[in-house]
């Protein structure tokens, strides 16, 4: 087992893996940039390094800087969380090369994956069901309106090397298919520096449902069940859990088995997550397999007991996995909300600025994963998630009533935050019966949880 990790990565994931860390007996070392300096989790940090300016580019996505903390700091392997450079194979092609082990897949799976165009070949040859759509990507508007037409409209435009809800545009009819090609060319481009896109049918009102996976080095690989993430805004997740509702004991085993299946065609290991649609019919379509540590695996770490982050170090340092795929069992029900430093009021703005009162909720099935405090600052620099708050509770109906409790317990002031939308959702009569698709957040935005 390694002696010392670097994290390279912030806020509450280095602080997640820093208490892994620590329960397993590793030395965490965690990185810091300008704008984190100070912040309390460091100091559960056995060293923190600082590796550069407040801006992303100048610290925490700057390889050279974090590698030559981690020389510095000789470790033995680099976690580098979610975000920033953990789906970047040339980061972990680096680290190979300066001879200290990725916590993640191979650089050869995360370059297939992080391709969608090469992960939707993929998964035809495994034989595993995909939106209808482009078989390559689309290189030119004419092409883009001639696929368009063969699909059928709606349909969605988007880049090969997306990430984020980023990169995704829905085209309902010929007449605006050319312009939306290229506003997402240009987009893509500016994001990715990829302007490579392809086009899918738009599957209408389709749940999230995605599979966490788990493989050694040695070919073996486990499912730990699925996630339902239909909660979105912009396609990007505000309330995630599991089981999910409404889906039959055949769809779900038929969605695991399929996830499974794609992962052993792609060689990987490590935790990684195969993301489906499934639509009003159960039919389900895989959209992508994301190659690292998701914001959300809290929510499987309730349901089935098994710490993903102890084990994606066990597997980097070659440990073989000995979780029995029988052996792995959905216990009860959790429930996750992505806590924001937005304003729902305004458009969802995000809010930085200090918190000058942080009373997180507490008591039975409650667990808060949040790097924030009274007295913290959050920077304007990064992603404006400020904690995670599960639920874990016998049922699903009883895990709401613990959610609702919980986000009235929980105080933070005076930024303003996403808990009075998530407040909202847990007293929404479709929510309560299971009844969501991806469009639910906005359409009940629109209507139910406009506020006055
Ligand atoms: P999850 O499924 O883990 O919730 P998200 O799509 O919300 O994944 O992304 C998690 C984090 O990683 C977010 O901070 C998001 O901005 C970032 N991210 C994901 N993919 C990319 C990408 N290709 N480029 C830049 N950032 C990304
Ligand atoms: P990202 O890499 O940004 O996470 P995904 O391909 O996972 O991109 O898609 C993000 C979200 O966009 C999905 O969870 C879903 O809500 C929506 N989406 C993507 N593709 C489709 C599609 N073909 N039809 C309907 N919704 C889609
Ligand atoms: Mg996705």
């Amino acid at each position: 087992m390694f002696s010392r990790i670097l994290i390279a990565n912030r806020g509450e994931i280095a602080l997640r893996i820093i208490r892994a860390c620590r329960d397993m007996g590793i030395d965490a070392i965690a990185v810091y940039s300008k704008a984190d300096e100070g912040a309390a989790y460091l100091e559960l940090a056995k060293d923190a390094i600082c590796i550069g300016a407040a801006p992303a580019a100048a610290s925490y996505l700057n390889p050279a800087t974090i590698l030559a903390a981690a020389e510095v700091a000789d470790v033995e392997a680099i976690h580098p969380g979610y975000g920033f450079l953990a789906e970047n194979p040339t980061f972990a092609q680096m680290c190979r090369e300066a001879k200290i082990e990725f916590i993640g897949p191979s650089a050869e799976a995360m370059q297939l994956l992080g391709n969608k165009v090469e992960a939707r070949r993929l998964a035809r040859k495994a034989k595993v069901p995909l939106v209808p759509g482009s078989k390559e990507a689309v290189e030119s508007e004419d092409e883009a309106v001639k696929i368009a037409g063969k699909i059928g409209y709606p349909v969605m435009i988007k880049a090969s090397a997306g990430g984020g809800g980023r990169g995704i545009r829905a085209v309902h009819n010929e007449a605006v298919l050319r312009s939306s090609f290229r506003h997402a060319r240009q987009e893509a481009e500016a994001a990715f520096k990829d302007g490579t896109l392809y086009i899918e049918k738009l599957v209408e009102k389709p749940r999230h449902v995605e599979v966490q996976l788990l493989g050694d080095r040695k070919g073996n690989i486990v499912h730990l069940w699925e996630r339902d993430c239909s909660l979105q805004r912009r396609n990007q997740k505000l309330v995630e859990e599991s089981p999910s509702p409404h889906i039959s004991a055949r769809t779900r085993r038929k969605l695991c088995s399929a996830a499974v299946r794609l992962a052993k065609a792609a060689g990987y290991y490590s935790a990684g997550t195969c993301e489906f649609l499934v639509d009003e019919k159960e039919n389900f379509y895989f959209m992508e397999i994301n190659a690292r540590i998701q914001v959300e695996h809290p929510v499987t770490e309730l349901i089935t007991g098994v710490d993903l982050v102890q084990w994606q170090i066990r597997i980097a340092a070659g440990e073989k996995l000995k979780l029995r795929q029988d052996a792995i069992e959905q216990h009860g029900h959790a429930i996750e909300c992505r806590i924001n430093a937005e304003d729902p009021e305004h458009n969802f703005r995000p809010c930085p600025g200090r918190i000058e009162q942080f009373i997180p909720p507490g008591g039975p099935g409650v667990r808060v994963d949040t790097h924030a405090y009274a007295g913290y600052m959050v920077s304007p620099h990064y992603d404006s998630m400020v904690a995670k708050l599960l639920v874990h509770r016998p049922t699903r109906r009883e895990a709401i009533n613990a959610m609702r409790r919980a986000l009235e317990e929980f105080r933070i002031s005076p930024i303003a935050t996403t808990i009075p939308i998530h407040r909202k959702i847990m007293e929404h009569i479709d929510f309560v019966d299971g009844n969501v698709d991806t469009g639910f957040v906005e359409r009940a935005l629109d209507t139910d949880l406009r506020s006055t």
